[in-house]
């Protein structure tokens, strides 16, 4: 589950990490109030939304008066990052940045741990460093028993500093940020970029938190936080009737009964150069009302071009399928194509009640999933 900024900060704050107080506006009015109240020479105006790559989007703005601050607010509201809409913007006090660095715990496959990264290339561009230049992000594992003592603190805050006091001040960063990390489940844990300041101080100035969904039932107060996006939504409301549903963005819809055929049948899509619009386990039945709720939940989506349905025949029978289907298809109105691979009990006779109907018949998967991307295509 991810947070926002402001909220990762309050967390921060309650830490004892080095965040700035800040306000969160959702108006321009508001906004011209938290500038007065800050009363500071320069303000930062920071659009809050689960994504990151604000500053490079334009998300991210300095104000040195009250003209610009209207104009950066106003430019930044109801702005599209990342497909992410920005209803409300941060303002805070405009650090002097002299230095930015890069701080995270995140959990590692590779090591099976947390870890501490850190960098001295800290900033906007942290992707394409670990991309060219990897050998400049230090990895330390961190032992669940130990933790961060000071001496492991320490020698991680040397890659960041040469002066023995800014390593002193960041090293006790490091630990209050692991217990953060620790305490509430969190998944990352990440301060993108770490500054040091003209003034000689060392302040956290973007905060990321995001945690464990299988943990988040024992943080009640953070669960409170939770906004889910569109897509989230919709796979909740699947979810209330029963089907287990993901999106996924490709243009071939899938409806499938049990969750191994649905991961096959995107297989088998992918397999003949096509990408699935999503993962659809309908469970068992034929019941034409849970299918026509599926189909709605497919259609919904406007990406998709096809509809692929693949039934097996198990306790459910395949006749019983093609009557609910029929049935079904007798109240959806659409033109979008649809195949249809029936298999199992009965299937001779499912078959035989869906010939000559608007449906495309597949007998194998291979051949429906090649008849779907071609369809697709
Ligand atoms: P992100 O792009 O979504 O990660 O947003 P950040 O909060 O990390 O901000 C992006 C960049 O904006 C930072 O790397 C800084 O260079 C700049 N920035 C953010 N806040 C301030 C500030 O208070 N003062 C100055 N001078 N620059 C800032
Ligand atoms: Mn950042």
């Amino acid at each position: 589950m991810k947070i926002h900024e402001y909220q990762a900060r309050e967390l921060f704050a309650a830490y004892g990490l080095p965040v700035d107080q800040a306000y969160i506006c959702r108006n321009v009015e508001d906004a011209v109030r938290a500038y007065h109240d800050l009363d500071a020479p320069l303000v930062v105006v920071k659009a809050q939304v689960h994504t990151g790559g604000r500053g490079k989007a334009g998300g991210v703005k300095l104000a040195k008066d009250e003209i610009e601050l209207r104009q950066h607010v106003a430019n930044i509201l109801w702005m599209d990052i990342n497909g992410f809409i920005v209803d409300r913007v941060l303002i805070g006090k405009a650090v002097n940045i002299a230095s930015e660095y890069y701080v995270s715990y995140v959990i590692d496959r590779k090591t099976k741990s947390t870890i501490l990264m850190v960098s001295r290339e800290g900033g906007m561009d942290i992707e394409e460093v670990a991309r060219t230049s990897p050998e400049k992000i230090h990895k330390i594992p961190i032992d669940p028993l130990i933790g961060v003592p000071d001496y492991l603190a320490r020698e991680a805050a040397f890659k960041l500093f040469d002066d023995i006091k800014l390593v002193r001040k960041t090293a006790t960063i490091f630990q209050k940020l692991y217990k953060l990390f620790i305490d509430t489940d969190a998944s990352l844990a990440e301060i993108n970029p770490l500054v040091l300041t003209e003034e000689g101080e060392i302040k956290a100035i973007d905060a990321k938190m995001t945690f464990d969904d299988n943990a988040i039932y024992r943080h009640p107060k953070i669960a409170a936080l939770y906004e889910p996006t569109e897509e989230e939504k919709k796979e909740q409301n699947a979810k209330s009737k029963g089907f287990s549903y993901v999106h996924l963005g490709g243009q071939i819809g899938c409806m499938v009964n049990g969750a191994g055929l649905a991961m096959a049948t995107m297989d088998m899509i992918k397999l003949y150069g096509g990408e699935p619009a999503n993962f659809l386990d309908i469970g068992g039945s034929s019941n034409p009302t849970k299918v026509i709720e599926a189909m709605r939940l497919l259609l919904s989506d406007k990406n998709v071009k096809v509809v692929l349905i693949n039934i097996f025949g198990g306790i459910t029978r395949c006749d019983d399928v093609a009557r609910g289907l029929l049935e079904a298809f007798n109240q959806i109105k659409t033109d979008i194509p649809i195949v249809i691979r029936l298999t199992g009990t009965n299937e001779k006779e499912g078959r035989a009640l869906l010939e000559g109907s608007r449906f495309h018949l597949a007998e194998t998967m291979g051949e429906a999933g090649k008849k779907a991307v071609e369809l697709a295509n």
